[in-house]
């Protein structure tokens, strides 16, 4: 057996994985949420195929403060024992996290030392909602599982092959520099998976093909991919930039921020408070989910209506940006919450693009099929896919890997 732990630790929540990767396959997987609150609630589901027999997945729910990430851990390593798979008999033999942020200077998956640990703290100021949380996870698993090497892949390493010109802002270079401002891009661990899956799935040779991933959580990317390197992505020096998001801006004239700082009177941190968590689907319509918004806009509500179209307008623009840096593309591929469920934004979103050798089979677009799938017409030029992320298994091989 060669189980690796994935562990995906936020400032308040910690979400786990185990998996087998001889046949990479789910053992096990949990969330646990709202930690240093005082009412901690704890998920852990133990997978079928974990299990003798034909059972099904088998999720266990509880309640109780968990006071921190070094606690969250206990009462993970608790649901283990009382729920299994044992991790006795399933020993991790390497423990990988998402890192949010790796700067320049993590561009592949990395074994985790003090110093790379020194690094990732240096990394705060460009992340700090997200790396902080991710070294307290890393801390509390080094404590856990004293006697495994732990892996830390970076969001942002499947962006280092971007050219200067993708990720170079045109501002004063000496100033930039200096404070390492320029384009890093994030949810590499996804375009890369979902890409290299795409190519398998077309029976292509990933070195050849050129795709566009359009990753659509609550969170948004695009990423441009020749021949399996990321050469543009919309999100830059954090994941404020690009698509339209749930509760995130996107794109914005950044004169709007000097704007309504001077007219509004708006602070900074009340201008980081808009952009990043009142703008988006929800600063337009009041709704984050998109599931809430397509239905109020087919209901009639304007301002629904106008959410989604902003989002559609800003996504077509991505692809085709990226059509024109790619000189062309076989396969544009969807993602994530709503690029994996959403058959209204997949249809809208590449409307109107047939002279560019796109068109989606409707039917193929509606059916309720999982897994990776063809979505484009038998006409279409250009291979239109939906491919289900996998962000677990992806920092599971790439630990894996390095050891
Ligand atoms: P995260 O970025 O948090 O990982 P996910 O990739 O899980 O997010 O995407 C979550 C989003 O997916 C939800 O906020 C919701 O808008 C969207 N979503 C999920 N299911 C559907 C669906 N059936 N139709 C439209 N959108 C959906």
């Amino acid at each position: 057996m060669s189980a690796v732990l994935v562990i995906n630790s936020g400032s308040s929540s910690l979400k786990y994985q185990l998996l087998e990767m001889t046949g990479e396959t789910v053992l096990a997987s949990g969330l646990i949420e709202r930690i240093g609150e005082d009412a901690g609630s704890v998920k852990h589901t133990v997978s079928a195929s974990s299990t003798a027999g034909d059972a099904a997945d088998e999720t266990f729910r509880g309640s109780e403060p968990v006071a921190d990430h070094a606690a969250a851990f206990r009462v993970m390593i608790e649901a283990f024992a009382s729920h299994g798979p044992s991790l006795t008999e399933n020993p991790p033999i390497v423990v990988g996290h998402r890192v949010v942020h790796g700067g320049k200077r993590f561009f592949e998956p990395t074994v985790v030392t003090d110093l790379v640990k020194i690094n990732i703290e240096d990394l705060s100021e460009l992340a700090p909602l997200h790396n902080p949380a991710n070294l307290d996870g890393i801390t509390a698993a080094q404590v856990a599982f004293p006697d495994v090497p732990h892996v830390a892949v970076f969001d942002t390493a499947f962006h280092a092959t971007l050219p200067a010109a993708a990720y170079t802002y045109a501002i004063d270079r000496e100033l930039a520099d200096k404070h390492r401002v320029r384009r890093y891009g994030f949810h590499g661990t996804s375009h890369k998976f979902v890409s290299e899956v795409a190519a398998e799935f077309l029976g292509r040779d990933l070195e050849q093909l050129k795709t566009i991933v359009l990753h659509l959580g609550n969170g948004a990317s695009a990423c441009a991919v020749d021949g399996g390197r990321s050469v543009d992505t919309s999100m830059g020096l954090t994941p404020l930039e690009g698509l339209v998001m749930g509760t995130r801006s996107g794109d914005l004239d950044p004169a709007v921020l000097v704007h309504l700082h001077r007219r509004a009177g708006l602070g900074f941190d009340e201008l980081d408070t808009l952009l990043n968590r009142r703008s988006g689907l929800i600063g337009l319509s009041g709704r984050g989910d998109m599931r809430d918004v397509v239905e109020a806009g087919d209901s009639g509500d304007e301002a629904a209506a106008l959410a989604l179209d902003v989002y559609l307008h800003r996504l077509k623009h991505y692809v085709g940006s990226y059509i024109a840096v790619l000189g062309g593309v076989d396969a544009i591929v969807f993602t994530a919450g709503v690029g994996e469920n959403s058959v209204a934004v997949r249809g809208r979103a590449l409307e109107g693009l047939e002279r560019l050798g796109i068109r989606i089979d409707p039917q193929r677009n509606a059916s309720g099929e999982r897994g990776p799938r063809l979505i484009s017409a038998d006409d279409s030029a250009v291979a239109v896919l939906v491919v289900p992320t996998n962000e677990e298994l992806e920092i599971a091989r790439q630990s894996l890997s390095v050891i």
